[in-house]
């Protein structure tokens, strides 16, 4: 007999492949300079990569526990008292996850039910809208608008309502690389209380931040330890992002239930990663000094390039991305650009639009990423050169 309906549910069909996916495989067939998807193009520090190495060789292959090695959870704990002087409990508040992505997939479908809201900022990462989907609830969205990206407090006031659930937050920002200043996490955590919503607040960019920047943490504005959920990763930080380690951690009554939808997602992941990546978060300040002043230089190398190409572009403070405009070079459509870059300058990169329920918010904007070597910056820039003397 005939399937009755076509195989994919209804709710993930908006969801069938990733921009970064699609453009990671057209910069291979290509050869193009992948600026697309972020990923670094060099490995994090050697004493990581040797302690998974010694953890493979000696017999930490089987399942870790469920909650994650205590070693991790432990290092998880201290490294929010040394960066933030958050008090965790490695027992009972804290949970290590397949990537900051199965932390937000399953604390999403852990709090809401079918038809409760999550408050998100537009441009918002994909996952974010297929976990949503996927706990059956939906979106109120706050539009970011080019060039300063900053949050409307009346578009953010008239989002929440009675059937908020959670507002999930991304600072510092992917894609718009804006890092949210005390003022507007105040406002956030306001809202929040007023409505009873937990913030779950993904901070995988935590120590890549740049220039006056700080990050601030929801979870160290009073009040707000007690209902908001903390999601970060070791892919950014140690450069690893193949790893998928990630943890969250928050309220032991939150922290259990996210880890009752993991348990069946993946049960565990990563054990002789996980060890490695308790290593890697007690690296001395040097690391995490040197990690963001490496990256502000890579920055303003490709934001110097493409305002030189004829970009006009909005400098971020946080991430390893930046967003540039290409209407000044007569490229008015975005998607377009990305599918012709490769052959039009030998680079990828990838359309913001596709992160806005409403496209028309970021028709020509551009996202490059700078996480790569300065060699291949200085050339991904000379190519991008030429770019103001093709036909459109
Ligand atoms: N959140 C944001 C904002 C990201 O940019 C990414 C990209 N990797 C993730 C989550 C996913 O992190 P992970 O690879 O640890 O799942
Ligand atoms: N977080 C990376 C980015 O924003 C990519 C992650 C992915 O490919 N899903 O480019």
């Amino acid at each position: 007999m005939p399937l009755r309906q076509p195989a994919l549910v209804e709710r993930m069909r908006p969801f069938t492949s990733t921009i970064f996916a699609e453009i990671t495989a057209l910069a291979t067939r290509t050869g193009a300079i992948n600026l697309g998807q972020g990923f670094p193009d060099t490995d994090g520090p050697r004493l990581i990569l040797d302690a998974a190495a010694a953890a493979i060789h000696s017999g930490r292959n089987q399942y870790p526990p469920g909650p994650g090695v205590p070693a991790l959870r432990e290092a998880v704990a201290q490294h929010q008292k040394r960066f933030y002087g958050m008090d965790v409990d490695p027992e009972s508040e804290v949970l290590v996850t397949a990537g900051a992505t199965e932390g937000i997939a399953a604390t999403i479908m852990a709090l809401c039910e079918p038809g409760d809201e999550v408050v998100t900022f537009d441009p918002v990462y994909d996952s974010y809208a297929a976990s949503v989907a996927l706990a059956g609830a939906v979106r109120r969205t706050v539009t970011l608008r080019w060039p300063d990206f900053a949050v409307d407090e009346i578009e953010l006031r008239a989002a929440f309502g009675p059937r908020t659930r959670v507002v999930l937050l991304n600072s510092p920002h992917n894609p718009t690389g804006t890092v949210f200043g005390r003022a507007t996490l105040e406002l956030i955590a306001e809202l929040a209380r007023e409505h009873g919503a937990v913030v779950v607040t993904d901070e995988v960019y935590e120590h890549q931040v740049y220039d006056d920047a700080v990050h601030v943490p929801m979870a160290t504005l009073p009040g707000m330890s007690e209902q908001t959920v903390t999601i970060s990763s070791a892919g950014k930080t140690f450069s690893v992002t193949g790893w998928k380690v990630g943890w969250l951690h928050g309220p032991a009554e939150l922290v259990a239930a996210a880890r009752a939808v993991k348990q069946f997602l993946t049960f565990v992941n990563a054990g002789p990663l996980q060890p490695a990546v308790a290593t890697a978060l007690g690296l001395g300040d040097d690391f995490y000094r040197s990690l963001a002043t490496g990256l502000r230089a890579k920055r303003d190398l490709l934001c110097d390039g493409l305002r030189a190409a004829g970009f006009e572009v909005s400098v971020p403070r946080g991430t390893y991305f930046v967003v540039a405009d290409a209407a000044p070079l007569g490229f008015d459509d975005g998607v377009e650009l990305c599918q012709r870059l490769p052959e039009l300058a030998g680079v990828a990169a990838v359309p913001v639009s596709v992160f806005y329920d409403d496209p028309d918010a970021a028709r020509s904007l551009v996202r490059f990423a700078f996480c790569k070597r300065d060699d291949v910056l200085r050339e991904a820039v000379d190519r991008l050169g030429r770019l103001g003397r093709v036909s459109r």
